[in-house]
C-alpha cells in the first residue's frame, strides 16, 4: 500500500471505494470465472487449496486494507477452497444447485441492503414475501390461506412449527402458553420416526421436550414410519412425519397417519426439506398424497429449488398459531396494513431472502419447477440404472432424488468411497443405512447432465477397483 493511500481518511476511501464501484465490479468478474471453471475443477479443493487457507489466519489488522485487495485475496485464496457446487458432479448432503436468476436477484438485493422486518423498512421485501407466501401455497398444494415464514433453513423452520404446535395443544386444552407459560402446562409428547432428521430432535430440545416426551417410532425397510407400530395419538401429540428422507428420499405415508393424527387431535409437522418440492412435479406429487392434511411444514428452497443459501420457509395452515408463537410488540413497532415479515419468524433483523425466492419460482414457473424436480429424478434414476450395470448394490428405492450404494463388502465400500471423494471427478458423501455404510448420492442440482452422471459412474468403478488392489 503507498504512504499516500495510508494518509488517505479512511472514509474518503470508502466513498473513493463505492463511487468506483471496484469492488462489486472486481466481485462480478470473479464470479464469473468461478461459474465458468466450476464444470472442469476438482470437485472438492486439493491440499494445495486447502494448506493456502492458513493466509487468513492472521492477527486482526490494525490498519484498513481497500476494498478491493479484500476482495482480490477471497478469490485468489477462497475461489479454490471451494466445493464445486454449481459444477454437476457435486452429490454430497442434499445441498441444492443454483439458479441465474436467483443468483442475480440475490446480488442486486445485497446492493439494496435490505431488513425484511417491516413493511416499513422495505416495501419491496414485504411485497415479495407476501407473493412467495401466496406462491408456494399455490404450489405446494396447501391450506388456503397457510402461512409462511422465511427463515434461515429447515432447521429454522421446523423449531417455528413445532413452536406454533406446541402452544396450539395446550392452549386447545385451555392453557394459553403465552401468558401462563410451560411450567404446570398440559404435558405434550413428540412422536417421531427413527429415521427422522437430527434437526428435528435438536428443535424439541430447543423447545423443552426431554428424552422422556419423546416417542421413537421403528422405521421400514426404506425409512418410512411404520404406521402398525404408531403409539396411540391424542390431543397432547405432537407428530413428526417425513417428505424424504435424507438417506433413501422416502416419504411417510400422509393420507393414513394424517388422518389419524387428525382424529385424535394431534398436531403434525412434516420435515420436507427437500421433499416437499415433490408436490410442485406431476411424476412424483402422489408421494405426498394426504400431506395436506398435517398442520404445518418445513422445506427449503436451498435445497431442490436451487435458490441461494440460507432460505428455509416454515408454513402453517393456521396463521394465528403461528404468529401468536412467535409474538412480539412495542411502541416503536409499527407493523403495516400487510404483511411485516418478522412476524413470522423468531429473527427481527433478516435479509430479504424473498427477492431470490421470488426469482427462482418467477424465472422458472411452475412448468419450470415441475422440469427441475423431475430431472432431478430422472439422474437419480440414471445412477441406479448405471450402478447397477456395474454390479453395485443400489439399496433403496429410487423415489426422489437420493440413491444409496454399496459395494461387496463394507470395508470395499468405506475404500471405495474414499478414494472417490480425493479422484476430485464427483463427489459423494457417505452414510449408515441399516447398519452399513453406503455411498450416498443426492442429485440436487440443475446442472447435473447425463454426462456428469456417466463420468460420475465412471470414478465410482475406477475408485472401486483401487479400493479392491488396495484391500487385496
Ligand atoms: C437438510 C435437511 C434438514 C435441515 O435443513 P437445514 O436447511 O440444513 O437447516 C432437515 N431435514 C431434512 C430431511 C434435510 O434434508
Amino acid at each position: 500500500m503507498s504512504k499516500a493511500n495510508e494518509r488517505e481518511p479512511l472514509w474518503q476511501r470508502l466513498h473513493r471505494d463505492q463511487e468506483s464501484r471496484s469492488a462489486i465490479q472486481l466481485a462480478l468478474d470473479y464470479g464469473g470465472e468461478y461459474l465458468d471453471a466450476a464444470p472442469d475443477r476438482s470437485v472438492f479443493p486439493d491440499q494445495v487449496a486447502i494448506a493456502a487457507l492458513d493466509a487468513f489466519d492472521e492477527p486482526l489488522p490494525e490498519r484498513s486494507t481497500p476494498a478491493v485487495e479484500v476482495i482480490g485475496q477471497l478469490h485468489e485464496l477462497g475461489s479454490p477452497a471451494t466445493t464445486a457446487q454449481g459444477g454437476g458432479r457435486y452429490f454430497g448432503y442434499v445441498n441444492g444447485g443454483l439458479l441465474p436468476a436467483a443468483l442475480g436477484a440475490r446480488l442486486l438485493a445485497d446492493v439494496w441492503d435490505q431488513n425484511a422486518a417491516l413493511q416499513l423498512m422495505s416495501p419491496i421485501a414485504a411485497q415479495l414475501e407476501a407473493v412467495c407466501e401466496r406462491w408456494l401455497v399455490d404450489l405446494l398444494g396447501l391450506p388456503e390461506g397457510s402461512a409462511a415464514g422465511l427463515v434461515s433453513g429447515t432447521s429454522a423452520a421446523t423449531l417455528c412449527g413445532l413452536l406454533a404446535g406446541r402452544n396450539a395443544l395446550p392452549r386447545r386444552l385451555g392453557w394459553d402458553v403465552n401468558a401462563l407459560g410451560l411450567f404446570g402446562a398440559p404435558k405434550l409428547r413428540a412422536v417421531l420416526s427413527e429415521g427422522a432428521h437430527i434437526t428435528v430432535r435438536k428443535s424439541l430440545a430447543i423447545l423443552g421436550m426431554g428424552a422422556a416426551q419423546i416417542e421413537i417410532v421403528p422405521a421400514d425397510d426404506q425409512g418410512r414410519i411404520d404406521h402398525s407400530r404408531l403409539p396411540p395419538l391424542d390431543e397432547h401429540t405432537l407428530l413428526i412425519l417425513q417428505a424424504g428422507n435424507v438417506n433413501s428420499g422416502a416419504f411417510d405415508d400422509f393420507t393414513s397417519l394424517c388422518t389419524a393424527a387428525q382424529q385424535a387431535g394431534a398436531w403434525v409437522h412434516v420435515d420436507g426439506a427437500f421433499g416437499l418440492w415433490a408436490r410442485a412435479c406431476q411424476a412424483t406429487a402422489h408421494l405426498t398424497a394426504g400431506i395436506k392434511r398435517a398442520d404445518s411444514w418445513s422445506v427449503d428452497a436451498h435445497k431442490t429449488l436451487n435458490s441461494p443459501y440460507d432460505c428455509g420457509i416454515i408454513l402453517c395452515r393456521d396463521r394465528e398459531a403461528l404468529v401468536g408463537a412467535l409474538q412480539a410488540s412495542d411502541s416503536y413497532l409499527h407493523f403495516g396494513a400487510g404483511r411485516d415479515g418478522m412476524l413470522y419468524t423468531p429473527d427481527m433483523s433478516r435479509r430479504a431472502r424473498g427477492v431470490e425466492l421470488w426469482a427462482a419460482l418467477k424465472s422458472l414457473g411452475r412448468a419450470g419447477v415441475d422440469q427441475l424436480v423431475a430431472q432431478l429424478c430422472r439422474r437419480a434414476r440414471q445412477f441406479d440404472d448405471e450402478l447397477r450395470a456395474h454390479d453395485f448394490q443400489v439399496l433403496n428405492e429410487v423415489v426422489f432424488n437420493q440413491v444409496l450404494v454399496a459395494c461387496e463388502s463394507p470395508a470395499l465400500t468405506e475404500q471405495t468411497l474414499e478414494l472417490l471423494q480425493a479422484g476430485g471427478e464427483c463427489w459423494c458423501g457417505g452414510s449408515m443405512w441399516r447398519g452399513e455404510p453406503v455411498i450416498r448420492i443426492s442429485v440436487c442440482s440443475w446442472t447435473t447432465t447425463p454426462d456428469d452422471v456417466r463420468r460420475s459412474v465412471a470414478a465410482f468403478v475406477d475408485a472401486r477397483e483401487r479400493a479392491a488392489a488396495a484391500i487385496a
